[in-house]
C-alpha cells in the first residue's frame, strides 16, 4: 500500500440490480452530445452532418439511490437531459461496431443535467463545456441492470415526467449513432477501459428545472432514475 498525503478518496459506485450487493466501481464518464436528429435541430444543430461528439464528467459527479440533487451554483438555467447510460466491463482501443456490444457491463437510465446559461457562453466564446456540464452532482443515474439479464436495448421507449408531466419522450430507435457505433468511435479516441460509463444523448424536450422538481425517467427494459431538485 502507497503512503498518501492525506485518505485517497473513495472509489464511486452505481449499485447493479440483482447482483447480491455488489456494486459497478465507476472509473470515467464519457457523454456524447446530440445523438437523436429532434434534439439536434432543437439546439441549432444539423443532425445529418455532424459526427459523434463527445464530453465528460468527473465520477463523483454522479447521484445514486435516488438522492435528491443540489440545484448548482452559478447558473439560473439548470437543463434535464435524460439518457440511457452504458456501463463498459471490458476495456480495449479500436474497438469494432461488431465486437462492442461485448464490452457492455449493463445499462442504466441518467441524466446528463447542464448548466444551459453557461454552455451557451462557452459556445459562443469558443470555450470548453466542462464548467456547463461536469459539475458536481450533475450526473444523476439509475441502478445498473446487467446485459446478462436485460440484453442490449436498441429500441425501447426513453421518457422524462418532471413532477409527473411528461416532458420528454422518445424511443432509442432514434438515436443517430447506436451504443455499438458510439462505443467504436470513442475507443478511437481514448483507451476505454472497465468502469467507464457513456451517456449516449437525449431525446428532444430538454428545459429548465427548478428547485422542488422531481424527475423520473423511464427506458423500457432498462429502468428508471428518480431524484428530487433541493
Ligand atoms: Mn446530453
Amino acid at each position: 500500500m502507497p503512503d498518501y498525503v492525506f485518505p485517497a478518496p473513495p472509489t464511486v459506485t452505481v449499485p447493479v440490480v440483482g447482483a447480491g450487493g455488489a456494486a459497478f466501481p465507476v472509473r470515467r464518464i464519457f457523454c456524447v452530445g446530440r445523438n437523436y436528429a429532434a434534439h439536434a435541430r432543437e439546439m441549432g444543430g444539423d443532425p445529418t452532418r455532424e459526427p459523434p461528439f463527445f464530453f465528460t464528467k468527473p465520477a463523483d459527479a454522479l447521484v445514486t439511490g435516488g438522492a435528491d440533487t443540489p440545484y448548482p451554483a452559478s447558473t439560473a438555467n439548470l437543463h434535464h437531459e435524460m439518457e440511457l447510460v452504458v456501463a463498459l466491463g471490458a476495456g480495449g482501443s479500436d474497438i469494432s461496431p461488431d465486437a462492442a456490444l461485448a464490452h457492455v457491463f449493463g445499462y442504466a437510465a441518467g441524466l446528463d443535467l447542464t448548466r444551459r446559461d453557461l454552455q451557451d457562453e462557452a459556445k459562443a466564446a469558443r470555450r470548453p463545456w466542462d464548467m456547463a456540464k461536469g459539475f458536481d452532482a450533475s450526473a444523476p443515474i439509475g441502478d445498473i441492470r446487467p446485459a446478462a439479464e436485460i440484453g442490449h436495448p436498441a429500441a425501447g421507449r426513453i421518457a422524462l415526467t418532471v413532477n409527473g408531466t411528461v416532458k420528454q419522450e422518445g424511443d432509442l430507435l432514434d438515436q443517430i449513432w447506436s451504443v455499438p457505433e458510439i462505443i467504436a468511435a470513442l475507443s478511437r479516441l481514448v483507451r476505454l477501459e472497465a468502469g467507464d460509463l457513456i451517456f449516449t444523448g437525449t431525446p428532444d424536450g430538454v428545459g429548465a428545472l427548478s428547485k422542488g422538481d422531481t424527475l423520473q425517467g423511464d427506458i423500457a427494459g432498462v429502468g428508471a432514475v428518480v431524484t428530487r431538485i433541493v
